[in-house]
């Protein structure tokens, strides 16, 4: 039987993502001092890169954990007071629950699941109540739904002084996003999504106005604490051992990122979902299956698609069968689990391996439909 995955360019899950073999490689390395000069060099190599990732002149927190960690650190760092937490799937849910397990008081402001939020009702939410910090999920990797951060931030700076904490996990390398310019307080993403890397590393960007309240909140615990993050950044080092094989293929697959170019790879990301999409109108005319895309039009990440299976067709089955032939694609994921499969068009994935695990979805869905 055919291992899923083993196969490169058959990789689409929305995270982890397929990681190219030179980047594997570069973890066989061998360990170094994690307090020495060697690891220095190697940490400001690194942000060189990641400054241009995060389009930000501020240094990048590298941190040894998932992306949820520096969610976390997120809201611990960011004052004790109200969180208005928009919330539009499962990992926006999921920021909001974290504000409530660090004791903070949460209040989402919920759109429909494929929806993302209007800047008017943020506005509106914010004139209601004094919050501290908003939470905002840039591409909602359970629904495929983008939130225009850009927009959102503006208001927030506009009504309050509330921080602007962006999960961005499958936005960073993947959809367009400029930390500095659009004014976000902290924005964070994991290794194993858009930027192809395998999973273990965080990476997030803090302002000057988020380091400034972190250092006055009490609490902050002491593997996510900013300050000290900060503090070990400025000597090029962090304050507990990294995961040196993660930051070697992180040195490895920058400059790749660097040679692409970040335009170039906002660009192939939006051809790539946009080709999707188009498949996705297709597939219902072509194979019978009235296949949908979950997220409403202007407001769908270019990383990742979440489609909506009609009634009587199994997305779990569609995504079993693809596996049968070597493909991986992803499942559905919380409240759409049932009736959702997800492409994760993203990464280093090229527009060719996207045309061939469409065209193996189509004869799927041939042999899948319902008569
Ligand atoms: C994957 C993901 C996370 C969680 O990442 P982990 O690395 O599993 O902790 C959070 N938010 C979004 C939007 C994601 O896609």
């Amino acid at each position: 039987m055919a291992v899923s995955g083993a196969v490169p360019g058959r990789f689409f899950l929305p995270g982890p993502t397929e990681v190219r073999a030179e980047v594997l490689e570069a973890q066989t390395r061998p360990m170094i001092a994690h307090r020495g000069a060697g690891f220095q060099a190697l940490m400001g190599d690194v942000q060189d890169g990641l400054r241009d990732v995060f389009r930000t002149k501020r240094p990048v927190f590298v941190s040894t954990s998932s992306a949820t960690g520096l969610m976390e650190a997120a809201i611990r760092n960011s004052g004790t007071g109200p969180v208005l937490s928009l919330v539009n799937g499962a990992f926006s849910e999921r920021f909001a629950a974290i504000g409530e397990a660090c004791g903070r008081v949460v209040d989402r402001l919920e759109v429909g699941y494929g929806e993302g939020h209007d800047p008017d009702d943020v506005r509106r939410a914010l004139r209601a109540r004094r919050y501290e910090a908003v939470t905002v999920v840039h591409s909602e990797t359970s629904t495929g739904a983008l939130n225009h951060v850009e927009e959102i931030a503006a208001v927030v700076r506009r009504e309050s002084d509330a921080l602007v904490l962006v999960d961005s996990v499958t936005g960073v390398g993947g959809a367009e996003l400029h930390a500095d310019a659009w004014a976000l307080d902290f924005v964070l993403t994991g290794s194993h999504k858009a930027l192809a890397l395998p999973p273990g590393l965080a990476f997030g960007v803090a302002s000057e106005r988020m380091m400034e309240r972190a250092a006055r909140t009490p609490g902050r615990g002491v593997y996510f604490d900013l300050v000290a993050h900060a503090a070990n950044l400025e000597k090029l080092q962090t304050p507990t051992t990294p995961a040196l094989s993660l930051l070697y293929a992180l040195q490895a697959q920058l400059p790749r990122i660097g040679a692409e170019g970040m335009d170039a790879r906002w660009a192939r990301h939006a051809r790539m979902a946009e080709r999707t999409w188009r498949w996705v109108e297709g597939a219902s005319r072509e194979t019978g299956v009235a296949l949908r895309v979950l997220a409403s039009a202007g407001f769908r990440s270019p990383t990742v698609t979440a489609v909506l299976a009609p009634p009587g067709v199994d997305p779990g089955a569609i995504v079993k069968e693809m596996a049968a032939r070597g493909w991986v694609i992803g499942g559905g994921y919380g409240r759409v689990k049932s009736t959702t499969f997800r492409i994760g068009h993203m990464g280093d994935h090229t527009e060719e391996e996207l045309e061939r695990v469409l065209g193996e979805l189509d004869a799927v869905l041939r042999s899948t439909s319902p008569s």
